[in-house]
């Protein structure tokens, strides 16, 4: 579904991506790991057009590509939005919105489906997820992992074809990561293509069918977590790996 070629880009003086290569296939999970800076995050948010990179493709299959070195316009940028949605470390809710207000919004407002239609939608994901509910609440009155499977339905409600999940656990206290972990396995189970940044190794090393591992913003290694994860061949790869373990 997606062929990411030599991507680039710098924030300041400061370049994060040197020339990054991805392929995603449909219904593959892929994880991106490597250790913090190292341009993860700012992967994903290029791939939907939340970061312009001064140089790269990002190729998804039956669109044109994009150059970024001959300057997409405001409208081919938020053409990539078509293909994927991202579920953020942060969770990203509208504050002053319901549950279920966050998850239409996109679908009404952006892919102008009805709103009946996608409030039907909506509330059989949210069931899915244990929380229809909750579809009246505010986020505020939600639980972190709760917000995050909010996150999660909210972008799987886009029906995109790739999901991008960046650090979906890393702000959420311990006992409550399990719960999101388990939803993002089932989706993947399910047959999801989707692109995760995550540092729960564990995790990647289940679900992810390659794991692709950044450092000073190139790829470094990738291949399926057997090879990556268990028997790496790059020395940067063993450093980190041996760190967290
Ligand atoms: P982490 O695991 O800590 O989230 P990461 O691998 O996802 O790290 P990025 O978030 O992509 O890394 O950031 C890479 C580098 O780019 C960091 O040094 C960060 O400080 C810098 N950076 C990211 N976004 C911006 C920005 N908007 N302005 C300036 N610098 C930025």
């Amino acid at each position: 579904v997606l062929e990411v070629r030599a991507l680039q880009k710098s924030f300041g003086p400061t370049q994060v991506l040197r020339s990054i290569d991805l392929t995603v296939r449909r219904g593959q999970v892929v994880a991106l790991i490597g250790p913090s800076g190292s341009g993860k995050t700012t992967v994903l948010r290029s791939l939907n057009g939340l970061e312009v990179p001064e140089a790269g493709i990002v190729h998804f299959a039956g669109s044109d590509a994009i150059d970024f070195a001959s300057s997409p316009s405001r409208r081919e940028l938020l053409g990539l939005r078509d293909h994927s949605a991202m579920v953020f470390q942060q969770f990203n809710l509208f504050p002053h919105r319901t549950v279920l207000q966050n998850v239409i919004e996109g679908p009404v407002q952006v892919q102008k489906r009805p709103v009946a239609e996608a409030t039907a939608d909506a509330l059989a994901l949210l069931e899915r997820v244990g929380l229809a509910d909750k579809r009246h609440a505010y986020p505020f009155e939600l639980s972190g992992g709760q917000q995050q499977r909010v996150g999660i339905v909210r972008a799987l409600a886009l029906k995109p074809e790739l999901l991008l999940f960046d650090e979906p656990t890393s702000s959420l206290d311990p006992e409550l990561v399990g719960d999101v972990l388990e939803v993002i396995r089932e989706l993947a189970s399910e047959g999801w293509t989707m692109v995760l940044v995550t540092h729960e190794l564990q995790f990647a090393s289940h679900v992810a069918d390659n794991v692709v591992f950044m450092d000073g913003g190139v790829v470094v290694e990738s291949g399926p977590p057997s090879e990556v994860l268990v028997n790496p061949k790059n020395d940067r790869t063993k450093q980190f790996l041996h760190r967290l373990l």
